[in-house]
């Protein structure tokens, strides 16, 4: 059997290197796990391809065409879908976005593998092979991470990526922020994999260096103290991903720079409070940021800090607000996007209810576009505000500040990382000058809401 893997990318991201002859991405995890899910009695010859960093060819030879797609790229994910289709290839679809709209995605895909694949793929490569494909594959939400195959990275183009080591410990999230997909497609759900067996991954990595895609790896305090522990001997060096939670535990914030801990990618969201409050994200202090940035810095962790624009409680003066706080606190690496609620969120019916939805134009859902009325000000106010915080951020002064806080041994990760994002926040308006609106917006029905 032959199986054909594709990972889509949305327009702003579409193998986009920027100033470096390598994409600055780590390699996603869908791709080569579903790789290794491949049953060996099947004996699969396997390809995958990845528009994040290359174009993709479509004419290839494939008995099963897998597609996975998140909002962003899901008109993208159709789109090839429905040609390769029409040129008879048996197509699946799966991931986030088919998780959400599993309808949608059907009238697009012969098969839907919907929530975790770690059964319901295998299952559907068997009943494909014996002749008696289902439409719709889905895993019941299982908290076990137990005896996941270690992901074929083997199986990629590794020149094209900053790193292939990325590895999970830890899947979905046990919070509930109103604008994020995470426990809306996960349904709540918290899961840990054993921690011999994240160690036995990391053993078969080359090279002295890992990216963890956990969302939320700290959340379980005891989990993460004992998977730091245990890493200590393998003297590896990662980045990842936490809450604010692990600037506020002096054990756990040592137990992970010892580990090898030197970045990790924080959503601070919002300086304010009263929004942290109303999105749910109440376990974020916002007067502590800098103290908790601080803190990271002297156990030598640098900060790739996010925030989002345009809660219902901001007006215009969030912008420079964000930008002075950016500055003031040092933080290495700051992203920022704009609020987007995706299909299914609490977020997207809430709007949806108050008619504030300007479109259902997915690829548009990335967040870097706005599609949505916010309260305090314009759309079009928003999307300027966005911009010019980026601009801000990425001048040459603020960069040159922002980094006498980084420490030294990580400085020129971060150097290098500034200049990738000094690159995307100038060609940003290329992409995003406009704010579309949908004047019919079609009145589709709402997306279920998932009760967590
Ligand atoms: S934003 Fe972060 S903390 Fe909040 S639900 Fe999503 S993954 Fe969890």
């Amino acid at each position: 059997m032959k199986i054909q893997l594709l990972s889509p990318a949305g327009d702003i991201h579409r193998n986009s290197t920027g100033i470096f002859k390598r994409s600055l991405r780590y390699a996603p995890l869908t791709l080569t796990t579903l790789a290794a899910l491949v049953p060996d009695e099947l004996q699969a010859e396997i390809t995958l391809q990845d528009e994040g960093v290359e174009p993709l060819d479509l004419d290839f030879s494939a008995d099963l065409v897998g597609i996975t797609a998140i909002t962003g790229t899901s008109l993208r994910a159709y789109e090839i879908a429905d040609e390769l289709r029409s040129r008879g290839h048996t197509v699946v679809l799966g991931g986030v976005h088919p998780t959400l709209m599993p309808e949608e995605a059907a009238d697009h895909a012969d098969a839907l593998v919907t929530g975790y694949a770690e059964t319901s793929w295998p299952q559907l490569l068997r009943d494909f092979a014996d002749g008696r494909l289902a439409p719709h594959y889905a895993l019941p939400f299982d908290r076990q991470l137990r005896g996941l195959p270690i992901a074929r990275r083997d199986m990629l183009k590794q020149r094209r990526y900053a790193t292939v080591n990325s590895i999970e410990a830890t899947r979905g999230c046990p919070h509930k922020c109103e604008f994020c997909v995470v426990p809306t497609a996960w349904h709540g759900t918290y899961a840990r994999r054993p921690v011999e067996e994240v160690i036995a991954e990391l053993q078969t990595f080359a090279g002295r260096h890992a990216v963890f895609i956990d969302l939320s790896p700290v959340e379980d305090v005891a989990y993460a103290k004992s998977l730091y522990r245990a890493m200590i001997p393998l003297k590896i060096r990662w980045v990842g991903l936490a809450t604010t939670r692990l600037a506020e535990d002096e054990e756990l914030l040592k137990l992970a720079a010892q580990s090898g801990c030197r970045g990790v990618l924080i959503g601070f969201e919002s300086v304010d409070q009263q929004t942290l409050n109303g999105t749910r994200k109440h376990f974020h202090q916002a007067d502590r940021y800098a103290e908790y940035v601080k803190r990271l810095h002297d156990h030598g962790i640098g900060i790739q800090g996010c925030f989002v624009f345009g809660f219902d409680d901001e007006d215009e003066s969030v912008f420079e607000r964000t930008v002075e706080f950016v500055d003031r606190a040092k933080i290495d690496l700051p992203r920022y996007a704009v609020v987007t609620p995706f299909p299914a969120t609490p977020l997207y019916r809430r709007l949806q209810a108050e008619g504030r939805l300007l479109h259902r134009k997915w690829s548009l859902y990335d967040v870097e576009h706005v599609v949505f009325e916010p309260k305090r000000m314009t759309p079009e106010r928003l999307q300027a505000g966005l911009q010019w915080s980026w601009e801000q951020s990425y001048s040459w002064s603020s960069i040159g500040h922002r980094l006498t806080g980084a420490p030294w041994s990580i400085l020129p990760l971060w150097l290098s990382t500034n200049l990738g994002y000094r690159f995307f926040a100038r060609h940003l308006p290329d992409k995003t000058q406009c704010v579309y609106r949908d004047p019919a917006m079609p009145a589709v029905a709402a997306p279920e809401l998932v009760q967590l």
